[in-house]
């Protein structure tokens, strides 16, 4: 171990790691990081929103603001004797780190954290200013994380320019990925209103499942887009249905189903309600229909921040990064509303929120140099 050990992002790591900061629990990370901030001549600001742990920290005051941004929170290690060590304890086995948060997401903010120290160390002039927005609530609801910090950021006229966001978006080999953009998600929350009855007596009931089948069926015959240049195609995906009270002998009087859009720039959440709203007043079915936003699409357009992550893996790798979109929702879809370009780049994401997680010894200093690589392009 000494030897992983004498780098200092792989040191820093590991202090973050012994901190159990499981959502929304920030457990010291962010104070660690600040501390290593300020003798730089970040100022760090706490911001504080129930329960959750918010950090900004910015160095200079002029324009233009390259953001690094990430979470301090791990998911739960779930049931802890399924690991093969302590999730709550580095362990090097086979040029791999062992530990719950290991790749979602606190290898990002050690290398971050390094990378900074070294672009100031030899660039103590350089242009504009630095910033990092770190939260304590990326893993749970993400209601008082990054959402309010921008809302608190806005209130004051405080902008960010580009935003690096440190989440594991490798696939098989670091840099293989980044992610310029996140799909949408919407759901539904569906209620179908019938009547119970006798199975045996159907013409006094009116069974909701009978009603909602053609419209389940033809929910799945639409070929929603075929994406863009962007994006993968949109889908459509029933999570659960449920209706039945139990009895082999009695209909239901009510189902209830919820599903799930994963949607392209090529939708609003508007446009899809609507959609879905016309096919549903097309049967005959007496319905409730909910629906909760959890993320807009966004999408950051090719320019030079793209361009500098690109050369900045490019040069590491030797291999060009596939520019993508997929994967699930990130704070991405709180930052780039405002206006900001935003880049995810971070580890391989194959172990995340599993047990046994790990990431490699070897990409962690890599992405440090990645990441050192990225401010030399956008800030001298
Ligand atoms: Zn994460």
């Amino acid at each position: 171990m000494a030897n992983e050990l004498s780098d200092p992002t792989i040191a820093l790591l590991c202090d973050l790691i012994r901190r159990r900061s499981i959502t929304p629990d920030d457990a010291g990370c962010q104070t660690l990081l600040s501390d290593r901030l300020r003798p730089l001549g970040f100022e760090c600001e706490t911001l504080q929103f129930n329960d959750v742990t918010n950090l900004w920290a910015r160095r200079g005051t002029s324009g233009p603001v390259l953001c690094f941004a990430g979470h301090t929170d791990v998911v739960p290690p779930g049931d802890e004797a399924e690991w093969s060590t302590d999730p709550f304890e580095p362990t090097f086995r086979d040029g791999s780190l062992y530990a719950r948060g290991s790749a979602d997401m606190k290898s990002g903010l050690a290398a971050m954290i390094v990378a900074i120290e070294e672009f100031l160390d030899e660039n103590p002039e350089a242009d504009g200013s630095l910033a990092l927005l770190i939260t304590s609530d990326e893993e749970g609801r993400a209601r008082d994380g990054t959402l309010r910090v921008m809302e608190a950021l806005a209130e004051r006229d405080e902008s960010i320019d580009w935003c690096v966001l440190g989440e594991p978006s490798s696939q098989r080999a670091l840099g293989d990925v980044i992610r310029i953009g996140r799909r949408g998600s919407l759901s539904g929350m569906l209620t179908v209103k019938g009547v119970q009855g006798h199975v045996a007596y159907p013409q006094l009931a009116d069974n909701p499942i009978r009603s909602f089948a053609p419209v389940l069926a033809e929910l799945h015959t639409i070929a929603w887009d075929d994406g863009n240049e962007f994006f993968p195609p949109t889908s459509f995906q029933v999570v659960d249905v449920r209706a039945g009270i139990g009895a082999p002998n009695v209909t239901p009087g009510e189902l209830t189903a919820r599903f799930n859009f994963r949607y392209s720039t090529e939708w609003t959440h508007e446009t899809l309600q609507r959609k879905v709203r016309s096919v549903f007043d097309g049967h005959d079915i007496e319905y409730e229909l909910n629906w909760h936003l959890s993320g807009k699409p966004f999408l950051t357009q090719p320019g030079r921040l793209i361009n500098a992550v690109h050369a900045a893996v490019t040069e590491q790798t030797g291999s060009a990064p596939e520019l993508s979109t997929g994967g699930g929702t990130s704070d991405g879809r709180f930052i780039s509303p405002a206006g900001v370009d935003v880049v995810e780049l971070g580890p391989v994401n194959a172990s995340i929120h599993k047990v046994d997680e790990h990431v490699h010894v070897e990409d962690v200093i890599a992405l440090t140099k990645m990441y050192k690589r990225i401010m030399e392009l956008m800030l001298l």
